[in-house]
């Protein structure tokens, strides 16, 4: 549907077997690109892991390559990119998905402890910054064009109780892509931001996990949670991850340029915002 044919894209955050990270590299792999996946190295035996992720995107008939850096931490994005320009030789598009684990954070502001605030900030705000900054210099130096998409949340737009640290890095994700976007317009670079709904990854067992009241069993608080979100769409069905990489690859193709940065919602009229 989107030719992305001869287009190279980095992904982070992709290695999760539910994740919205791994839909997206998938489906830019359906449209024709070569992809750079990243994560963390370490296996939290819950995550498929990346080569898993690369051998996906091989069946497809494009190439991949398994980038693991700390969004984080600016000398491993150096060399994170570096490793994909080395392989690739171009960056195309950017998608800054990686996020935070749902957890410590997901309390009110009084008992908010400063380390679990500071880890959401790092990675969701800083991650995405170091990210668009090493690839952005990569695109300006050979003479612009490119895509940067940058995964904020529903929570980027309207503030939830318990989720203050996490709603605060995903306005800022949004602040920070509009801001952006004006900066390298005139090089012909678009970015975006995405804002998804709640989603089934397996971010969401992290979410009952520290979200289900005492006595509750965070299996059971899943499913509330998914009731809600299927009770408050206006479609009757949750948010799937395939509905976000569906918006990237529009975002990643030429057809949506003249959106640039724009803060697209993907909540199945939950907000309609
Ligand atoms: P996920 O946990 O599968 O994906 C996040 C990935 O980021 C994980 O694989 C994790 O290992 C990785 N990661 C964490 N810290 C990292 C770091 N420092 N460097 C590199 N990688 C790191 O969960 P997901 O639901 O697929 O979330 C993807 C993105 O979508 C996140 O930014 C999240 O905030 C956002 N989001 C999720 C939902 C939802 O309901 N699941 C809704 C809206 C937005």
């Amino acid at each position: 549907m989107y030719n992305l044919n001869g287009k190279v894209a980095l992904v982070t955050g992709a290695a999760g077997a539910a994740g919205i990270g791994r839909a997206i590299a998938l489906r830019l792999a359906q449209e024709g690109a070569d992809l750079v996946v990243n994560d963390l190295l370490e296996d939290d035996g819950i995550r498929s892991g990346l080569p898993d992720v690369v051998a996906e995107i091989e069946g497809l008939g494009q190439c991949a390559l398994a980038a693991y850096a700390d969004v984080s931490q600016a000398d491993e994005v150096e060399r994170m990119v570096a490793q994909a320009l080395e392989r690739f030789g171009r960056i195309d598009i950017l998608v800054n998905n990686a996020g935070a684990p749902a957890g410590r954070d997901r309390v009110p502001v009084v008992d908010l402890e400063e380390d679990a605030f500071d880890l959401v900030q790092r990675v969701n705000v800083k991650g995405t910054y170091l990210c668009c900054r090493a690839v952005a210099r990569h695109m300006l130096d050979r003479g612009g064009g490119g895509t940067i998409i940058n995964i904020s949340s529903m929570a980027g737009k309207f503030g939830v109780p318990r989720y203050a640290a996490y709603c605060a890095s995903k306005f800022a994700v949004r602040g920070f892509t509009q801001a952006l976007a004006r900066e390298l317009g005139a090089a012909g670079i678009t970015v975006y931001a995405i804002c998804p709904g709640l989603i089934a990854s397996e971010r969401i067992d992290d979410m009952a996990a520290a979200l289900a009241p005492d006595g509750v069993d965070p299996a059971d608080h899943r499913e509330v949670m998914i009731a809600d979100s299927i009770k408050n769409s206006a479609l009757g069905r949750m948010v799937g991850q395939d509905d976000v990489a569906d918006i990237a690859a529009f975002l990643a193709s030429d057809q949506a340029d003249f959106m640039t940065g724009a803060s697209l919602t993907v909540d199945g009229g939950f907000r309609s915002e």
